[in-house]
């Protein structure tokens, strides 16, 4: 949150030309389920018929039962909300609907828009979302069509984000100037598919054939090949390196490499960086597991299981209340203790963002009998707050962001040591590329001064 805006850090999908298109696009979401799980919808249309919108709080299979979608259609376009802070709010679940005098238009969106955002002369409310106001700013549009409609108000758009969106006839897909939000563009039997990642094609049978351009804004009708058009002048791709880190899944692609591989390498990145000699690594799971691999496999160290992860239990993440927040990943991790009784552990995370995961495991590490304590974290130090679309909170409450010196933060953890990859190191795992590295490095791609109309505090 900023400003009271909502930000939408979230998995979208979108299918066109196939019979079942709002049950694959429910599969598609289900796939993308990590990306969000404060609600789920989907908008779907039948040739010739209105645009239905079905959508509720929770997880995909608990607003889909069954994972079914009650209507048929050959277009759908659908969301997952990834939860933030106080805005827990049906108004917020996507995708949004509006009927505007130039026909029905659904928007799922994945980002955040800064700076010149398009906000109507009427904009629908203080604590609208950015995906509601482009949406007035489209109801309030002299253009002559949905479509040309839709290409001004977000060529004003300035920010990380991906959309999917769905008219009458046809579906839409756009993405930021930089690319910061993912998406990619698959091929289904007789179809298309759009989603975040492409763990979401696959899940949905489609052939991931490529991501959607930085600026890209492309239009894909019934039996028609897609056609794009650039919205904005060419500047610098800069795709967020945070998915590679935490957010996708290891089995999607980024960059032509799986997130698993690209998160092995960090380890194995991590691991000359920072050596330690230990009896055993330890994966905080799921995320980092494949980087704890990496880290394991360049020492030549045993990887075991040493957490448990309930499953059943959403992401503790965003709690404000850190006496709750603790509470969450209590049971949410668990320790086996026969894993690290009288042992030197290395416990290996991608990421520190409040301290609480690492804070609460290495008290629970000394608490089983752990001889050493090593944490090394597959990623630098988190000391900037993501205003692109990952909602991080403000910077005062990252806990690196308050203390510079990394051996300061493993006394205050408790560790025997603390080891961070540096961003060299990172990019390097990437294969070297261009991306967006604000919450590590502060430089941020798109200037942050001003949120849609909201000042930052
Ligand atoms: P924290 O406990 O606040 O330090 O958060 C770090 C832990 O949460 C790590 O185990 C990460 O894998 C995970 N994490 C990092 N970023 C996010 C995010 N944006 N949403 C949810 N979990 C995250």
């Amino acid at each position: 949150m900023s400003g009271g805006r909502p930000r939408e850090a979230c998995g979208v999908v979108a299918v066109s030309g196939h019979p079942e298109a709002p049950q694959l696009v429910a599969e598609g979401l289900v796939a993308l389920q990590h990306r969000g799980q404060e609600s789920a919808g989907v908008a779907y249309r039948a040739r010739g018929g209105p645009i239905r919108l079905e959508r509720g709080m929770g997880l995909v299979l608990e607003v889909f039962p069954g994972l079914v979608v009650p209507g048929e259609g050959s277009f759908a376009v659908g969301h997952v909300r990834y939860s933030t802070a106080g805005t827990s709010d049906l108004a917020n679940a996507q995708p949004l609907l509006a009927r505007t005098h130039l026909g029905p238009v659904a928007l799922a969106h994945n980002g955040n828009l800064v700076e010149s955002a398009p906000v109507a002369a009427a904009p629908p409310g203080p604590d609208a979302s950015d995906t509601a106001l482009v949406l007035a700013a489209v109801a309030e549009s002299r253009a002559p069509s949905l479509e040309k409609a839709l290409e001004s108000v977000l060529a004003q758009a300035r920010g990380g984000f991906a959309m999917a969106a769905l008219g009458p006839d046809r579906l839409w897909a756009v993405r930021d100037p930089r690319g910061i939000r993912p998406l990619v563009l698959g091929r289904l039997e007789g179809g298309w598919a759009l989603a975040s990642e492409t763990c979401a094609l696959d899940a949905m049978g489609a052939r991931t054939i490529r991501e959607i351009d930085p600026g890209e804004f492309m239009t894909i009708e019934d039996g028609a090949a897609p056609r794009s058009r650039r919205l904005f002048p060419r500047e610098a791709a800069a795709p967020c390196i945070f998915e590679a880190v935490y957010f996708a899944r290891p089995d999607s692609l980024v960059a032509g490499s799986t997130v698993h591989a690209l998160r092995r390498r960090m380890g194995g990145e991590l691991a000359a960086e920072h050596p330690v000699d230990a009896d055993v690594v330890l994966a905080v799971p799921d995320s980092s597991v494949s980087a704890a691999e990496g880290y394991a496999a360049a020492l030549n160290l045993p990887l075991e299981q040493g957490l448990i992860r309930n499953r059943y239990l959403g992401r503790a993440f965003l709690e404000p209340d850190p006496l709750r927040r603790d509470a969450r990943v209590r049971r949410k991790l668990a320790v086996i203790p026969s894993a690290v009784a009288g042992r030197r552990v290395v416990l290996v995370d991608d990421s520190i963002v409040r301290g609480t995961t690492a804070r609460h495991l290495i008290g629970r590490m000394w608490e089983a009998g752990a001889r050493e304590v090593h944490l090394r974290i597959a990623a630098p130090p988190y000391r900037h707050p993501c205003h692109y679309g990952v909602d991080t909170s403000r910077a005062q409450r990252l806990f690196a962001g308050e203390r510079p010196d990394p051996s300061a933060l493993a006394r205050e953890l408790l560790a025997t040591s603390l080891g961070y990859l540096s961003l060299e190191g990172l990019v390097r795992a990437m294969g070297g590329g261009s991306h967006c590295t604000a919450c590590f490095s502060g430089q941020y791609p798109v200037p942050v001064g001003v949120m849609a109309g909201a000042t930052l505090a």
